[in-house]
């Protein structure tokens, strides 16, 4: 342990003192104690001295894809005893090392710019040019594996189906010339790395091409050909972002770099769930009374069937239902009376602002009076207790889901509301001109920031106390 932790960390940190501290995390358990995998990996990082120095840009994607592999873990087995860790050992080994790419290919910010990927990973995907390098016949299509390799009997089991054949390599093939829009580069090179003497035979799929599509002499030279402007009409790519993402650089950019740059994930809370359950219940309820109004007895229902929450024990869930149908009842007994001016639900919008492409969910639309103009609209945004302690700016969120109505959906909302459900109160959003403007360059400004990768330290105090990287940022303010 000594050696392998001075080996990875240069040196750097004290080894005594981290293994102390993960023999004091051990103790502090039982065998039967539930564990968050997640919190654990964040102190553990902690106790490497994750907060006193920086790992390198490599190592952040690919503890950060660590961290990725561990939420789904616990997606699946939720509430993990310690006893059962062995599980997520196995998981590790036999499952998250083949089956997730290194860190960082996923980066967001990466618009524009030159993706290396396998021919699978990039099904589904097109881009204006494409290189498809080393074909080579052994290679691609690859040379039958050796079948005597299974340790099952072969005549139990449709071989073929997992070792693939010829037909599923040409098909595989197919999918990497599909890939592009513009210009398809195929090549293979003759000499093997390493054996001087030897020569590759090139991949058949090169060979079978049709040669009379394909130029495989260089173009004459093309200094003196009248040259076109090449500037773009608009960006290739764009950046796709949400209010939801965007409100965490408003916190700490350097957070918004942990998150979702390098992809680490916060520890997952027992609430996770809770404020979508309520929004999915509001939506039906406010759907149902556009044609026959719930009874009593049926919103219960709904609450029973649409409430839930992953992560949570049995007597958690029971107390957050409790305040859920408390704060339901409460909003439907105040303005159930306004529900006939319901346009839209759930309304999803997504609208290109510069480089970036933003999308989100307005709860809810509502004509402004019963005259019904499409013209006065008020857009509302519901808002429980934030149980993550990080307060959500609901100005900046109704102001951008303003620009989005009518950028997006054609509509010109003349007020922005919050209801704050927990209060039972409303608190209405100035979505003037005037204040539409800021907060678009506010928004570009951002955007700029983060495709710029310009992710400066916001540390306060209150901020970091909060923060879900507490215990492994290095610009932490402690
Ligand atoms: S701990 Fe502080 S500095 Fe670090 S990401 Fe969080 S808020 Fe920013």
């Amino acid at each position: 342990m000594h050696r392998q932790y001075r080996l990875t960390f240069q040196d750097k940190g004290d080894a005594t003192k981290f293994v102390r501290e993960v023999e004091q995390l051990k103790a502090s358990y039982k065998p039967n104690d539930t564990i968050s995998l997640q919190g654990f990996f964040h102190l553990i990082l902690g106790f490497m001295g994750a907060i006193e120095f920086e790992f390198s840009e490599t190592q952040l994607y690919n503890l950060g894809m660590f961290s990725q592999a561990i939420t789904d873990f616990e997606a699946i087995y939720k509430q993990i005893k310690l006893k059962d860790i062995k599980y997520f050992l196995g998981y590790i080994v036999g499952y998250a090392k083949w089956n997730y790419e290194e860190g960082g290919a996923d980066d967001p910010t990466k618009i524009n710019a030159i993706k290396i990927m396998t021919v699978h990973r990039a099904k589904g995907l097109q881009f204006p040019v494409v290189f498809v390098p080393h074909l080579i016949e052994g290679l691609f299509p690859i040379r039958a594996r050796n079948s005597n390799r299974w340790l099952i009997p072969t005549n139990l089991f449709n071989v073929q189906r997992y070792e693939g054949n010829l037909e599923d390599e040409r098909r595989l093939f197919y999918v990497a010339i599909t890939r592009s829009e513009k210009f398809l580069f195929l090549s293979t090179h003759q000499y093997k790395k390493n054996y001087p003497g030897l020569q590759n035979e090139p991949s058949r799929f090169l060979r079978e091409f049709p040669q009379a599509k394909t130029l495989t002499q260089p173009i004459p030279d093309p200094t003196h050909r009248e040259k076109l402007d090449l500037k773009l009409a608009a960006p290739l790519k764009r950046f796709a972002t949400s209010y939801s993402d965007l409100r965490y650089y408003d916190h700490c950019p350097y957070d918004y770099k942990l998150r979702f740059i390098f992809g680490f994930n916060p520890e997952i809370s027992i609430a996770l769930g809770y404020g979508r359950s309520i929004h999915n219940i509001l939506n039906i309820i406010h759907s149902k009374y556009l044609t026959n109004p719930p009874s009593d007895e049926e919103i219960l229902k709904i609450v029973e069937q649409n409430f839930f929450l992953r992560y949570c024990t049995q007597e958690f869930i029971d107390r957050f239902k409790q305040s859920a149908i408390r704060i339901i009842k409460n909003y439907i007994e105040r303005f159930s009376g306004e529900f006939n001016l319901i346009l839209e639900t759930e309304k999803q919008f997504e609208f290109a602002l510069e480089q970036a492409l933003i999308s989100g969910q307005i709860d809810l639309i509502k004509k402004f009076n019963e005259k019904g103009e499409l013209e006065a609209i008020e857009i509302v945004d519901f808002k429980e207790r934030d149980l993550s302690e990080m307060t959500t700016d609901y100005v900046k969120q109704l102001r951008l889901y303003a620009i989005a109505a009518m950028r997006s959906l054609g509509f010109q909302p003349k007020r922005a509301v919050v209801h704050h459900l927990d209060e039972g109160t409303r608190s209405e959003v100035d979505i003037s001109e005037e204040a539409l403007k800021s907060m678009e360059f506010e928004v570009k400004e951002t955007i700029e920031n983060i495709i710029s990768r310009r992710f400066p330290k916001k540390a306060k105090k209150k901020s970091c106390d909060i923060c879900d990287w507490k215990w492994i940022c290095t610009k932490r303010e402690k």
